[in-house]
């Protein structure tokens, strides 16, 4: 896609709120869209429910009265859930069995297409005692023998997903969000030797990145080889032009700013990728220069904040897409982003990414909204740039030989000071994992040890001032896991 095209044609698709249309399209509130109705006689099947008393088929597909909490409707079921009335049509409720012949026991693969299910489908048989529903089918997909029966718990109802984005793993995870203060009485360390051994030390690291962004790996070997084994303990290391793995030192005639020992101001990585990597890791071989500590600062407080004090500044970042680029002789990357990207593209639910980068920055020239919405987006930008660099937010060290940081890339904001090259040494090893790739060990690591999840060993008093802020927006706790697990 050519540059002048993308701002042009991704600006629209963002502006959609797609999802939450989706969702609202419960079965109270049926479409208006016209269904298309088959010329068949089970177009009733096909027709959007209406809120009408429902007639009881119970009789005509069972025989006998349908089990306490369950109502058999023609194409669908009511089932009680917990208080809560759910409508399930047949198809999809036979769509979601994972019995062993319907899915393989090994692969976990499914082994049927949800349009082999006939749409006449339904239940011959129902087993309901709260916790769980079980049903044996009348006309079920041709070859599924008539002991076939779909047993569902009642979480399998709700159909959470194996990592819901709301729960403590998820993408739209609960996040702690720090400042100077509070990253400082709580930054976590963990030795090399307990986060590679140890299952519930690793937990725990795994669990103050998911909710800080940000960890710290000590007493690693002096290893060019280290930071390939600290990353891939999280996942596969995520391959960019740059290699597996790549070096930070002082070279001459630098292609990019990272290379050389001026400072380098407050950015994220790789944001003229498709796919920015999710997570990246800083290990420190070499740090004898002057100068060249690491500088912090979590944007999503920052943001946070914005949306606290100036909510349509905040609006302003949600929709101002900036351009970025790597144009190189052999390699040309662009893409363009907004500034802050919120679930389902709505300013009043929570963040998901924050993506800034001034050095790497392209022409936004092209860009019509740009120049239209220009002095709000200015002041809007110029509003972040002031949270971002607020000496009470920055959290910085310098990393020594032997140490390694790991956060979250579109989170945690990652700068350097200037170093003195003409006396010591400069070497960091860095690397890359995908945020998909994190997010499945923070569900295994949880998965394998519940208990460590539950306990965040953060100390809360230190986000007091924080969690004021967080709770400041009626916005935020739609943000917040309402217990979905
Ligand atoms: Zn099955």
């Amino acid at each position: 896609m050519s540059r002048v095209l993308a701002p042009l044609v991704r600006l629209p698709w963002r502006r959609i709120p797609l999802r939450p249309f989706l969702a609202r399209r419960s079965y109270l509130t049926p479409s208006t869209e016209p269904v298309p109705q088959l010329k068949t006689d089970h177009r009733v099947v096909n027709q959007a429910p209406t809120t009408a008393v429902p007639i009881d088929y119970a009789q005509e597909y069972m025989g006998k009265p349908a089990p306490e909490g369950v109502n058999l409707m023609k194409g669908r079921m009511n089932v009680n859930i917990e208080g809560r009335n759910s409508t399930i049509r047949y198809m999809i409720l036979r769509d979601a069995c994972k019995c062993n012949l319907c899915v393989d026991e090994h692969s976990k693969q499914r082994k049927f297409r949800t349009t082999d299910i006939p749409p006449m489908i339904a239940p011959r048989d129902v087993k309901w005692d709260g916790m769980e529903l079980q049903i044996r089918w009348r006309s079920d997909i041709e070859g599924w023998s008539p002991d076939h029966v779909s047993k569902y718990a009642v979480e399998a109802l709700r159909d959470q997903g194996p990592n819901p984005p709301r729960s403590d793993t998820g993408k739209a995870r609960r996040k702690w969000l720090w400042d100077k203060t509070a990253m400082t009485a709580n930054q976590h360390w963990v030795s090399y030797e307990e986060y590679m051994n140890d299952e519930q030390a690793f937990g725990r690291a795994m669990r103050h990145l998911a909710t800080m962004g940000i960890i710290f790996v000590k007493d690693i070997p002096d290893s060019r080889e280290m930071v390939e084994k600290i990353a891939t303990r999280m996942g596969p290391l995520r391959n960019t032009f740059y290699g597996m793995t790549w070096d930070v030192r002082s070279v001459p005639q630098a292609k990019n700013v990272a290379y050389t020992n001026v400072s380098l101001g407050f950015h994220m990585d790789l944001m003229y990728m498709n796919e920015p990597p999710g997570f990246q890791l800083l290990h420190c071989l070499e740090n004898s220069c002057d100068g060249g500590e690491s500088l912090f600062v979590d944007s999503f407080r920052a943001a946070q904040n914005m949306r606290k004090k100036y909510p349509i500044s905040f609006e302003h970042l949600t929709k101002l897409l900036l351009n970025y680029e790597y144009n190189h002789k052999e390699h040309v990357y662009s893409n363009s982003w907004p500034v802050v990207e919120t679930e389902d593209g709505d300013p009043k639910k929570g963040i998901l990414h924050v993506n800034y980068s001034p050095p790497f920055q392209a022409p936004m020239i092209s860009n019509e909204y740009v120049h239209k919405n220009w002095s709000e987006y200015r002041r809007a930008l110029e509003r972040f740039v002031y949270e971002i660099e607020s000496k009470g937010n920055i959290f910085q060290l310098k990393l020594n030989p032997g140490e390694c940081v790991i956060f979250e890339n579109r989170r945690v904001l990652h700068a350097r000071n200037k170093f003195n090259t003409e006396q010591g040494q400069r070497w960091l090893a860095g690397a890359y994992v995908d945020e998909d790739a994190v997010l499945s060990t923070f569900r295994t690591t949880r998965n394998a040890d519940p208990s460590v999840w539950h306990q965040s060993g953060l100390n809360k008093l230190t986000f007091k001032r924080i969690k004021l802020t967080k709770g400041a927006t009626s916005a935020e706790a739609t943000a917040e896991n309402k217990g979905t697990e």
